[in-house]
């Protein structure tokens, strides 16, 4: 393998071709894309309909092992195998990815357009503003958390009969409630309908929504690792009146927001899980959504650009959707479910759509299956696992890897016995695949440091463990050409036959779904519900939640909930510390240890690198 240069150097090397040209060849109207500037594009939800005669392309998954503090390489390999399955081997193909969170872009991590000779283009693009659908969904969160506290400040103030004629004013002489009151009203059982006939009662019941403001769960968010907004105190101008209350700022990835618009299917079906957004309880116990505070409406109006998926391209010219980033831990880390849908469309019957699923199969793929698959109802053909020399080194005890730091010598030079202690992780993730019955190949993604007998010692485990072919791929250094053989065996594989079932019911108890997740997933004994944990689960299936499907918040870097255990541990138990609803979005999320979400920068942030050339007008530094 030659050595291949920086990120940003491989992709400005490489001009886009014209968006507008790349839209026109994989068969998109006029009608259905809306250029913004010359190298993106957002494509109308209307080519759903336009094509819904036509059979949908074959569905991959990109998941990986358990991963390393650095990543194993699932975005690099996701747009390595487009490339070779496009450009190489000829098929219609799609990318479907994340947007990343700038927050990261400008902190530690660097962007995630993939890397090497297999990225989207142009990366600076990709890794910033995109087309502004983080800043859409920041703005429509703090709508909300303004409108939350604002009510309760005018609740707070003023009388029933004073709030009534400000919330159903009187025009030209007629009161009259909008739509969004009068689905207050029947969720209320109020029959009345005629604004000036309510009783004092019900008048009372309609105005205030008693709001406790000790269980408020929404947040403000902004898209900057800003780790000094993780506690902070709002409502200190006089002009509020004493109203102080503490609370936080999430980065935006984490609002619920953006798992709504990875999960949904329609712009009508995002204006109700909009809707059904709980926000807090009311002092009786009973779930307050944003509906109640009238805010669905508006919500979707600031979300309506949003929700059309962002087009992109490969270094090899190949079709990307990018599209919604939903944090991998209290959310479910994938892209979205409406870029898939179109994307499989757009490749006809014989194509194919590889999507990427965050952090190890434990997580993203399990996520993926559950939660994803539920609410698209599409079923996937293969699964492909990413694994590297490296990280199965540190699941059979190599020194701790840290990123920014050079990699011990244990990783640099052949160590066949690390590599052999370390397959158990691998090994219980091929299981995993194998669980939801979908076919797996591993994607040995090789290292310039790796050995071909490292290299041909995956390979031979991994098919020895049931996978259906593992190969050994180069494509972070030589683009499509290093992930050939990838492609022939993802083709060979979405040929056989597959048996894909859920993991669970959605009818079965909180308690059982979560257990079924530890134990069948992770080799977990058993799960430990503490007592908080435990009134939350009671609160929801009273509150009617009980049905939704389970999202785990747990570490990413080891199947146990100690990030320190590596390769595939027994005989442990999962601590489930608390229980938290995503409503709108889908899904119940159990806090397994404790969870950031707002990271910090670091002492030497990536901003040290990034710079602006202002004769070119070219960003520089970015990773
Ligand atoms: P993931 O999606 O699993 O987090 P990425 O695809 O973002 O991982 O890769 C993580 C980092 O490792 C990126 O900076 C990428 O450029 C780099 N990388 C990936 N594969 C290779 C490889 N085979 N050789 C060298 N660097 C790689």
């Amino acid at each position: 393998l030659d050595k291949v240069p920086s990120d940003i150097e491989v992709a400005r090397a490489q001009t886009p071709k014209d968006v507008a040209e790349l839209a026109e060849e994989i068969g998109l109207l006029n009608s259905e894309v809306d250029l913004y500037g010359k190298k993106k594009a957002k494509v109308s939800l209307a080519v759903l309909q336009r094509l819904s005669y036509q059979k949908d392309g074959k569905y991959v998954v990109v998941a990986g092992m358990t991963p390393t503090p650095l990543g194993e390489g699932k975005s690099t390999t996701t747009i390595g195998l487009v490339q070779a399955l496009g450009a190489h081997l000829k098929n219609n193909v799609f990318a479907c990815v994340r947007q990343p969170s700038q927050g990261p872009t400008f902190g530690i991590k660097g962007g995630a357009a993939g890397g090497g000779y297999s990225q989207v283009i142009p990366m600076d693009e990709f890794n910033l503003h995109l087309t502004g659908d983080i800043h859409a969904i920041t703005a429509a969160n703090n709508l909300l958390a303004a409108q939350i506290d604002a009510r309760m400040f005018h609740e707070s103030t003023q009388s029933d009969q004073a709030l009534y004629s400000r919330l159903v004013p009187e025009v030209k002489g007629i009161r009259q409630f909008s739509k969004i009151q009068i689905n207050r009203l029947k969720k209320l059982g109020i029959l009345e309908t005629d604004p000036n006939k309510l009783t004092d009662e019900e008048i009372s019941k309609f105005v205030r929504l008693n709001i406790d403001p000790s269980t408020i769960s929404w947040q403000r968010v902004m898209d900057t690792n800003d780790r000094f907004l993780r506690k902070i105190t709002i409502g200190q101008s006089p002009t509020e009146k004493g109203h102080t209350r503490e609370c936080q700022f999430d980065i935006t990835v984490a609002s619920e927001i953006m798992a709504i618009l990875a999960l949904t299917t329609s712009l009508e079906d995002m204006r109700e899980r909009l809707g059904n957004m709980v926000v807090a309880s009311d002092t009786s116990g009973n779930p307050v959504t944003a509906e109640d505070l009238g805010a669905s409406g508006a919500l979707t109006v600031l979300m309506k650009d949003a929700i059309r998926p962002n087009l992109m391209q490969t270094l090899e010219g190949t079709p990307v959707f990018v599209h919604a980033g939903p944090f991998a831990n209290i959310a479910h880390g994938n892209s979205s479910i409406l870029a898939d849908k179109i994307a499989l469309k757009l490749v006809g019957e014989n194509g194919f759509v590889v999507t990427e699923a965050g952090f190890g199969a434990d997580i993203g793929m399990e996520k993926f299956f559950n939660i994803k698959c539920r609410y698209s109802g599409l079923v996937p053909n293969v699964v492909v696992l990413v694994a590297t020399v490296r990280a199965l080194k540190m699941h059979g005890g190599g020194p701790a890897v840290t990123p920014g730091v050079p990699l011990p010598a244990e990783y640099t030079s052949e160590n066949l016995g690390l590599v052999e202690g370390g397959f158990s992780n691998l090994k219980k993730q091929i299981e995993n695949g194998g669980i939801f019955g979908i076919p797996v190949v591993v994607a040995i993604n090789s290292f310039l440091t790796d050995t071909e007998a490292e290299l041909n010692l995956v390979k031979k485990l991994s098919v020895d463990a049931g996978a259906v072919d593992a190969v050994i791929c180069n494509h972070w250094a030589k683009g499509g050409a290093g992930a050939v053989q990838l492609a022939e065996a993802v083709v060979a594989a979405s040929d056989k036959p597959s048996d894909f079932k859920f993991l669970y019911r959605l009818t079965l108890p909180i308690e059982e779904k979560i257990r079924i997740i530890a134990q069948k997933i992770y080799g977990a004994d058993d799960i430990e519900i503490k007592p908080e944990a435990q009134e939350q689960i009671n609160r929801f299936r009273k509150q009617g939640f009980n049905d939704l499907p389970i999202c785990m918040a747990k570490t990413h870097l080891s199947l146990t909930s100690d990030p320190s255990k590596k390769g595939a541990p027994t005989g442990f138990t999962i601590p489930v510390r608390d229980v938290r609803a995503s409503v709108g979005a889908g899904f119940l999320y159990p806090l397994v240890g404790t969870m950031t979400t707002m990271p910090g920068l670091p002492t030497r942030p990536c901003i040290y690198d990034i710079d602006l050339d202002l004769e070119k007008e070219e960003v520089q530094g970015l990773f």
